[in-house]
């Protein structure tokens, strides 16, 4: 702290945190179920015994085929340390999921009470929430963005009642590719008294800060962030959930305790050492995504609008896209087709490929008729 606050601030100050603090408890007691608020969480052989021993006769493992007949960390310590390092947060502000997927079926379940409580999301996007929203038997409600996939924060908040216990906000968004306003974002977490989820499972290819920079700000905010895409580790499933250390509590409290795999947990500490590689395909996308863009804008023929994008993809409105979709079918080049999802009629949603891919597909497409 700042060696010249004198005593009288110093004590405010102390004043003013405890207030936040248990103006923090209170509400997150009030917004988590009851059930989950007042659960014993599994214990297992692993959180009773930390340290380093010598014999280990506690988990019933098979003493041979070493290292993997042990059980791994249940709250992967070294991991979410290093992960949090390179963040720049505390290591009990970062929870590992399986997959962005996990993450967000654990929001779900720690704060929607089945055929009670409800969720207010954009539309169109990430299609997984409204899923995960069914089979939890929780209220989806959703919100139309404006024809430049912009966000409304006083429709969002009109849509929100006191069973609102969700807002999810997709920046970049999948499948439009572009950030939603900060500003009007900063509206949502400000005055809506529920969990705010941004999830950036694009951000590094968006050339904007991660929200992570505001996470000790807000105390209603959650990110997730995923290896999915810039990190190219989209099978290992591993998803990130970034919040304050109470909410974290909660999503390690109802995890399987084994959630994230010994393999995976060092596959990832050592790609965590090759950043630099990452960065490296990141440049690669982007200068990509720029040729894509040029040549597609050239295809009057096909192409009626390439929208704006932050992400590893384009969102491409065609002339008719159920006819571009099959034709590229067939020639072996698979792209999703998006025209049945609102505000994108005849889209193709267009994954940035190597620089071979995209001349593929580029070729293909001036060969159409
Ligand atoms: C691809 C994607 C993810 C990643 O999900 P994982 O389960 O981590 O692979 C998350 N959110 C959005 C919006 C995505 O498009």
């Amino acid at each position: 702290m700042n060696k010249h606050v004198n005593c009288f601030n110093l004590h405010a100050y102390s004043l003013i945190i405890k207030h936040i603090r248990s103006h923090q408890n209170m509400k997150l007691k009030f917004l988590v179920r009851k059930n989950i608020f007042n659960l014993t969480k599994y214990s297992c052989a692993r959180d009773e015994f930390k340290g380093k021993a010598s014999v280990y006769l506690d988990a019933n493992e098979n003493p041979y085929n070493q290292p993997y007949n042990r059980y791994p960390d249940p709250l992967q310590y070294s991991l979410r340390k290093k992960i949090a390092k390179s963040k720049k947060i505390y290591t009990d502000q970062v929870m590992l999921a399986n997959g962005s997927d996990e993450a967000i079926d654990l929001a779900f379940r720690i704060f929607c009470e089945p055929g009670q409580d409800n969720v207010v999301a954009i539309e169109p996007t990430y299609g997984m929430y409204k899923v995960v929203a069914d089979i939890n038997n929780v209220e989806y409600k959703k919100v139309l963005l404006d024809k430049n996939f912009q966000l409304d924060a006083k429709k969002i908040l009109n849509k929100t009642n006191q069973f609102t216990k969700l807002i999810f906000l997709c920046s970049p968004n999948n499948p439009s590719g572009n950030l939603l306003n900060k500003i009007e974002i900063t509206k949502i977490i400000s005055i809506f008294q529920g969990i705010v989820i941004i999830d950036e499972a694009y951000i590094d290819f968006s050339g904007q800060n991660s929200w992570l920079v505001d996470l000790n700000k807000y105390s209603n905010l959650i990110v997730f962030q995923t290896f999915s895409k810039a990190w190219g580790m989209a099978s290992i499933r591993c998803g990130l959930v970034f919040a304050s250390k109470k909410i974290i509590y909660f999503f390690n409290k109802i995890k399987y305790p084994y959630n994230i795999s010994l393999l995976t947990q060092n596959f990832i500490n050592k790609q965590l050492d090759k950043e630099s590689k990452k960065n490296e395909w990141i440049k690669i996308i982007l200068s990509q995504r720029e040729l894509l863009i040029k040549s597609l804008k050239t295809m009057t023929n096909i192409v009626e609008e390439v929208y704006h994008s932050d992400a590893n993809f384009l969102l491409v409105k065609v002339k008719n896209s159920n006819y571009t979709y099959n034709e590229l079918t067939k020639k072996g080049i698979i792209v999703r087709n998006r025209s049945s999802v609102l505000l994108c009629d005849n889209c193709l949603r267009i994954t940035i490929g190597t620089e071979n891919e995209n001349k593929i597909l580029i070729e293909t497409l001036k060969n159409l008729k």
